[in-house]
C-alpha cells in the first residue's frame, strides 16, 4: 500500500478528514502497521479449461492482500463470478494476465466497463463528463504479455465504450517481442493512461515489476502453447513472534517504560534502564504464492518459486482408468501425458513434480478439463474423480494438495515455524 493510500484508509477507519492526520499519528499508524500481519485470501472465480461448464466458469483467481483486491486471469463471465462470490469488486485495483488466450482474458473489458463506470456515450449535443478524465490517475493496472494493451484498447474503441476513471496497461515483454510501441495502429483510447512501462526481462526474469514495501510482484515465462507468464507474489519479512514472558519481567525489573515493546516486537535492539541489552526475535520470511498460467513446462520460473507456500498449478487432463468411465481402452499414463503436453498443458502427476521441485508448502490443482465437474455437486462420479486426481499429484508432491472449484477460498497463513 502506498503512502497516500494508507493515509486515506487510516483516516476512513478514524473516521476523520485525512488532511488533519498529524505526523505522530501517521508514525504511530506505521509502527502498528509494520508489526501487522496483512490477511491472504484466495478466492477462485472460475476453474475451467476451455469451455466453461455448469460447474465451472473460464479462469480467474483473486487475492485479497488486506483490503486490496487483485485478479488473476479474467475469463469469460468474470464480473458475474464476482458478484456470486465473497470478493469485493470494489477492491479491485489490479489485473495481472497469464497469456492471451480467449477463455482467460474475455472478461477484461466487460469487467473494466462494471467496475469503471463504463458508457457507451451520450447523444450529439450532450457532454458527456467521461471526457474530461485524469488518465494520468489510473484507477486499475493491468498486467499482461505483449497484445494486451491493444487488445483492451481495440475491444474499447469499437464497442464505443467510455470509461468513468482510466485504466493502464503494463506489459511484460520477452526477448523476440518489439522493445517499444503498442503493438497497434489504433490511437490511445480517451480512458487510457499513457503511463503504460514495456518491462524487458533480464536475465530470462521480469522481477519486481511493481513493489510497495510490504509486496512485491515478479514474473517469469512458462512453457505453454503460446507466450504465457507465471507471476510471484512475494511479501516482506514479517516480524518474528514475540514471547512476553521473556521480556515483560526484565522490563518491570528494571522499571523500563512498556512503550519498548514496540521495538522489540520490530526485532530491534533495545537498552533497559539498567544497560541491559535485550534482542527483539528475528523476522520470520513472508509468504510466497506462485501462480501460473496455462503451461506444459515451469521450468523457468523455478528460481523465483523456490520454497512458496502457495502453488497454483493447472491439471487439464489425467488419466483415470476405472474411475473415469469416458477413459479408452488403449489410453495409457504416457499416451495421456504426451496428448496433454502437446496442446501446451499438464496432467496432476506433472503438477506434483513441479510442487516438489521448489518444496512448496501447499498445491492447489486448478484449470480442469470441461469433463471433470467440480465435486460439490453430489455426484459420486465426479467426486471419485477428483479426489483420485489429488492423489495422483499428492503422490508426488510431498505436500498438502487441494483442488480449485469456483468459489473456493483459501487462506494463506503464515507457517508456525
Ligand atoms: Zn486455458
Ligand atoms: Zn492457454
Amino acid at each position: 500500500m502506498g503512502f497516500i493510500a494508507a493515509r486515506l484508509r487510516l483516516c476512513v477507519a478514524l473516521g476523520i478528514n485525512h488532511h488533519r492526520l498529524t505526523a505522530p499519528s501517521l508514525k504511530r499508524f506505521y509502527m502498528a502497521s509494520k508489526t501487522q500481519v496483512h490477511p491472504m485470501e484466495i478466492t477462485f472465480l472460475g476453474t475451467a479449461s476451455a469451455v466453461p461448464s455448469s460447474t465451472r466458469s473460464h479462469s480467474c483467481l483473486s487475492l485479497r492482500i488486506g483490503s486490496d483486491v487483485w485478479l488473476f486471469d479474467c475469463g469469460e463471465g468474470t464480473q458475474r463470478q464476482l458478484q456470486r462470490s465473497v470478493v469485493k469488486m470494489g477492491r479491485i485495483n489490479r489485473i495481472f494476465l497469464t497469456h492471451l488466450h480467449g477463455d482467460h482474458i474475455f472478461g477484461v473489458t466487460p469487467l473494466l466497463a462494471g467496475l469503471l463506470n463504463g458508457s457507451g456515450g451520450v447523444t450529439e449535443g450532450e457532454e458527456d463528463p467521461r471526457q474530461f478524465l485524469d488518465v494520468n490517475n489510473p484507477a486499475i493496472e493491468i498486467y499482461g504479455p505483449l497484445g494486451t494493451r491493444a487488445y483492451i484498447r481495440s475491444s474499447l474503441t469499437h464497442t464505443y465504450t467510455t470509461l468513468g476513471s482510466a485504466y493502464v496497461v503494463h506489459e511484460l515483454r520477452f526477448p523476440d517481442d518489439p522493445k517499444t510501441g503498442d503493438f497497434t495502429n489504433l490511437r490511445r483510447h480517451r480512458s487510457e493512461s499513457p503511463s503504460g512501462r514495456n518491462i524487458q526481462q533480464v536475465d530470462g526474469l521480469w522481477r519486481d515489476i511493481l513493489t510497495d514495501g510490504r509486496i512485491s510482484v515478479s514474473a517469469a515465462p512458462i512453457q505453454h502453447s503460446v507466450p504465457c507468464v507465471g507471476y510471484v507474489v512475494n511479501e516482506a519479512p514479517l516480524p518474528g513472534k514475540v514471547d512476553p514472558q521473556k521480556y515483560i519481567p526484565e522490563l518491570k525489573r528494571t522499571n523500563t517504560p512498556m512503550k519498548v515493546m514496540r521495538d522489540i516486537q520490530e526485532g530491534k535492539r533495545v537498552k533497559l534502564n539498567d544497560g541491559t541489552i535485550l534482542e527483539g526475535p528475528q523476522n520470520r520470511p513472508g509468504r510466497k504464492l506462485v501462480i501460473l498460467g496455462d503451461t506444459y513446462d515451469p521450468s523457468p520460473i523455478e528460481p523465483l518459486a523456490l520454497d512458496a507456500h502457495l502453488l497454483i498449478h493447472e491439471a487439464t487432463n489425467a488419466h483415470l482408468p476405472g474411475v473415469d468411465s469416458r477413459t479408452k481402452e488403449e489410453d495409457t499414463y504416457e499416451s495421456i501425458e504426451a496428448r496433454t503436453k502437446s496442446r501446451g498443458h499438464s496432467t496432476p502427476q506433472m503438477a506434483g513434480a513441479f510442487a516438489k521441485r521448489i518444496r512448496a508448502r501447499t498445491l492447489i490443482l486448478n484449470h480442469f478439463s470441461t469433463k471433470y465437474a467440480a465435486d460439490e455437486d453430489g455426484d459420486d462420479e465426479a467426486k471419485l474423480i477428483m479426489d483420485t486426481i489429488r492423489g495422483q499429484a499428492a503422490g508426488i508432491a510431498d505436500c498438502e494438495v487441494i483442488c480449485a472449484r469456483d468459489f473456493l477460498s483459501h487462506t494463506v497463513v503464515v507457517p508456525a515455524d
